[in-house]
Parts: structure tokens; C-alpha cells; sequence
């Protein structure tokens, strides 16, 4: 038998990924927690695999059962205003929200008590206008800037008293949900911002990829890199995004995660159809598009695309991007499921951004007008890698010393901040917030979690 080489060097913890999630991890580790040695991997530059395909938007605005994740999204936020402020707001936190927006009067009905509910676990106050005299004031978000922003959110029970803020809906809008701790930043200047710390702090970054963790007596002993070299550690952070679950059986663990191909496209809103101050926008109905009877025909004659004369799912959004002169606006509907295997780049949908654009223009009809031509877009995407029930893991899995922070799906950048932190605890073996229990991977082992689950309707997942 061959003896082992020795180990090239010796870590505190070797934190696998330095997407969001990661470099966050480490920051946690290294600058808060003081650990010395904390050595980040990654065979590609920091943030480049998903956490720079993001919207990069966040909201503390998620559904139950119990209130975990607008615990966990209210820590991530604290944590971001907290470094907004510590930075000169360096990674332009906004605080705009997320508009909800229905046609459909049973849908508002829903999403009033959906509302109710979010409200109680946290997610601060709900006001609720029906264009009477008596109604609360409300408060319009500022263009730029998070501090003295309200919370909670604000529903607009009547069509006309929305569009008096937001002129630029469809005439079909019954009303919607404007959400309010909530908005966006740039993930790319946060992730470097909180990089440059964790470098100072002593923590170094590695270009190379695990390949190996070893483990004796049930404890983590160290990991092998492609590169040939290995590290000694016993504490290990499983960060891979994407590839958590692969990184996952390394170390042991079957981590129950799947991926789904997500997309967006960037263009340039050259004739003005979103105003610059304008919110998330969320078109909450599924809808039908209007194709031409030539459309129509040629669409069904194609078993592969025949379903877009169906009706699609909920979830077309959009939003302003870039300050100044900036014109960009984002969109995205996942209009169809799409379920696989991680490989990269992601595959094409040549169809992809005109299906968003007449998705969006039923939101907001001025898109409309690029309907004849479409302004180029620039596409780009990941994958959200999920949990069945949409929450992440976070917490031990695998031998002793072995931490994974993952499973974050179409949330990753907002909740960085306090899924790094709650990844440091585990590491660090400090005291835990009463929430971490609700994303340990041990918890499909708990029947009345297992109970739960299967009462679980809403993701939250736009
Ligand atoms: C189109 C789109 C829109 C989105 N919009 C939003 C949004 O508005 N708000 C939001 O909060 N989130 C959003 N998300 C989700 C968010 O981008 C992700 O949840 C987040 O970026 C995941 O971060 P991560 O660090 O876990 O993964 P990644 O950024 O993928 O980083 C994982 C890293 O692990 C590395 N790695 C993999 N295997 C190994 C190995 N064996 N050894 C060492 N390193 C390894 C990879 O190279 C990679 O760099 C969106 C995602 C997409 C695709």
C-alpha cells in the first residue's frame, strides 16, 4: 500500500466555493470569529459561476409554515444595512421592494391572507389601502438609498389607487402587494468588498477544486485538491452552489438537492416603457400569450413548444438596473420548469427573451412596443439548486467537523449574509439563533418535520 503524502499545509477550516455564500462563510469565520487559518477554494475566480448571474435583489417578504426564513432573510438584511453602513454603501444597497401585481380578484383575495400571515411572522406591518379616504398614507419608496425606508408592506386592494403610484400598469391590474424591507444591491461589489476583509483578516483563497475529503473515526482529516496538494483541517464548508451535492458526497453526504436551469435577460429600454424609479415588479397570474392564428399553428406543430399556447405559470418580473444614464432594465420568467443535472454553460432557449418580453408586456404594456423588433438582449443564468420545500441547508452533514451552506436556490445573494453567519456558528460550535433548526440537513429525519413538509404549498420562489 502506498503511503499518503503529506499534507502541503494545515488549515483552520477549508471553506470549498467562493461564490456568496462562501466568501460570506469565511468572512464569518475569519473576520468575525477570529479563526486564523481559514483557507477558501475555488477553481474559478471568486463569484463568477452564480452569484454574478443574479438580480440581486432581497426581501425579508417570505411565506411560513413558521417564520424561518423571514428570520433568516431579517438577519441577512440587518447584516447588509449593517455593512452598507460600515462601507460607504459601497455595494449600492437599494431599498425599492417587491410589487406583487394580479389581475385576477381571487388571486388578491389569496394574496391578502398570504400576506396576513408573512405579516405575523415578522415580517413587520401590513397596511392595507382600498382607495377610500380612510385609507393609511402611503409612503413611496426612495429611488436610492435604505435608511429611514418603511417596512412591512402595503396592499392595494383597488386597481385605480395602485396605478395612481404606479401609472405604469396594465388597466387589467386589480391590485398588489407592495413589499417593502426589501430592494437590491450589487452582489459582485458586495462579494468583493467582503473578500477584501477576509483577505486582511489572514484567510487566503486558493485557485483549485476539491476532489476529496478525508475522514477517519468519523471526523473530517483533511482534503485532497486537483492540483495534487492537500490540506489537514478537521473542519470543512461545503459552499459549491451548483455543485453542493457533488461536493456533498465527497464528504459523505447525500444532501437532498436538485437543480433548475434558470435565466434573464439585460436590455436596453431605449423608448422608456419602465420608469428609472420603478420597483421589482412581479406579475403574480399565470397568463395565456397572444400569439397571431400563424403563431398559434406553428407553435402546436411543434411538440417541443406546443406548451407555449398553454397557459404558463406566475413569476414574469423585471426591474430597473444601473443609476445616471443607465436605460437597462432586467427580466426573467421561468415560464417552464427545467430540471437537471448541472452542466455549464447552461443550455440555450433561443426563444427565451421574447417569451419574457410578451410575458412582461402584459404587466406593463409599454414593452409592447418591442414586440415588432426586440432590442438585443444579453442573456445569461444559473441554476438554483433546492431543496424540496425551497429552504436551504445549512448545518452539519457528514462526519464530524463537516458543514454545508447550500441549497439556496433563487435566494442565495439576500440570504448570504446570515447563511455564512449561521455556517460560522456550526463551524465555530457557537450558540445557535432559535431559526437555525429549520434549515439543518438533519431535519428531513424529524417526522413532524417530515408532517410539515407535506403541508408546504407556497416556495415563495418568484
Ligand atoms: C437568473 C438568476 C437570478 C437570481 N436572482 C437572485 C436574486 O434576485 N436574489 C437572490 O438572492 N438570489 C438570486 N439568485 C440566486 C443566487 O444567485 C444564488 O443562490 C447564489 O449566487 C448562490 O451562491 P453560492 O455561493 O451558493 O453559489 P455559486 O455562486 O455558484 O458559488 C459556488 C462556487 O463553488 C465552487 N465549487 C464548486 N465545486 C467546487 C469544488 N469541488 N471545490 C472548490 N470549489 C467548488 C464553484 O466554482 C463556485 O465558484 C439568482 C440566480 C439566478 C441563476
Amino acid at each position: 500500500m502506498q503511503a499518503r503524502p503529506k499534507p502541503t499545509e494545515q488549515a483552520d477550516v477549508v471553506v470549498a466555493g467562493a461564490g456568496i455564500a462562501g466568501i460570506s462563510t469565511a468572512y464569518h469565520l475569519s473576520v468575525r470569529h477570529g479563526v486564523e487559518k481559514v483557507v477558501l477554494c475555488d477553481p474559478l475566480p471568486p463569484l463568477t459561476l452564480t452569484s454574478d448571474k443574479s438580480t440581486e435583489c432581497y426581501r425579508n417578504w417570505w411565506p411560513g409554515p413558521g417564520s424561518g426564513m423571514v428570520d433568516l432573510m431579517n438577519r441577512s438584511i440587518d447584516l447588509l444595512e449593517g455593512w452598507a453602513a460600515e462601507s460607504g454603501n459601497i455595494f449600492n444597497l437599494s431599498r425599492r421592494g417587491y410589487l406583487y401585481v394580479t389581475a385576477d380578484p381571487h388571486r388578491l383575495a389569496s394574496m391578502r391572507s398570504e400576506a396576513e400571515a408573512i405579516s405575523t411572522l415578522g415580517a413587520g406591518e401590513l397596511r392595507v389601502h382600498r382607495g377610500t379616504p380612510d385609507d393609511p398614507a402611503y409612503t413611496p419608496s426612495l429611488p436610492s438609498g435604505y435608511e429611514d425606508a418603511v417596512g412591512g408592506a402595503d396592499l392595494f386592494t383597488d386597481g385605480d389607487s395602485l396605478r395612481t403610484h404606479f401609472p405604469y400598469l396594465s388597466r387589467a391590474v386589480v391590485g398588489g402587494l407592495h413589499a417593502r424591507r426589501a430592494g437590491w444591491f450589487s452582489a459582485q461589489q458586495l462579494g468583493a468588498w467582503l473578500l477584501d476583509r477576509v483577505r486582511t483578516s489572514g484567510a487566503r483563497l486558493i485557485t483549485d477544486k476539491v476532489v476529496a475529503v478525508e475522514a477517519s473515526d468519523g471526523v473530517v482529516r483533511g482534503v485532497r485538491l486537483q492540483s495534487g496538494a492537500s490540506i489537514a483541517t478537521t473542519r470543512f464548508v461545503n459552499a459549491a452552489g451548483p455543485l453542493v451535492g457533488e461536493v456533498g458526497k465527497l464528504a459523505g453526504a447525500e444532501l437532498p438537492v436538485f437543480s433548475e436551469v434558470h435565466r434573464k435577460i439585460s436590455f436596453r429600454d431605449s423608448h422608456s416603457s419602465l420608469p428609472r424609479t420603478a420597483p421589482m415588479l412581479i406579475w403574480n397570474d399565470e397568463q395565456k400569450l397572444g400569439w397571431t392564428d400563424e403563431e398559434r399553428s406553428e407553435l402546436i406543430a411543434d411538440d417541443r413548444l406546443a406548451y407555449l399556447t398553454d397557459p404558463l405559470g406566475p413569476g414574469a418580473h423585471c426591474r430597473p438596473e444601473g443609476s445616471g444614464e443607465a436605460v437597462t432594465v432586467l427580466g426573467l420568467w421561468e415560464y417552464h420548469t427545467d430540471v437537471r443535472t448541472p452542466t455549464f454553460p447552461i443550455p440555450d432557449d433561443p426563444l427565451y427573451p421574447e417569451i419574457v418580453m410578451r410575458g412582461l408586456a402584459t404587466m406593463v404594456p409599454a414593452f409592447g412596443s418591442y414586440l415588432e423588433r426586440l432590442p438585443k438582449p444579453h442573456i445569461d443564468g444559473g441554476y438554483y439548486t433546492k431543496t424540496r420545500e425551497n429552504r436551504p441547508l445549512i448545518g452539519p452533514a457528514g462526519p464530524e467537523g463537516s458543514v454545508v451552506v447550500g441549497a439556496l436556490s433563487g435566494y442565495g445573494v439576500m440570504a448570504a449574509a446570515a447563511a455564512g453567519e449561521l455556517g460560522a456558528l456550526h463551524v465555530t460550535g457557537a450558540a445557535l439563533p432559535a431559526y437555525a433548526r429549520w434549515f439543518e440537513p438533519d431535519r428531513y429525519e424529524d417526522p413532524e418535520y417530515l408532517e410539515l413538509l407535506d403541508r408546504m404549498t407556497d416556495s415563495g420562489q418568484i
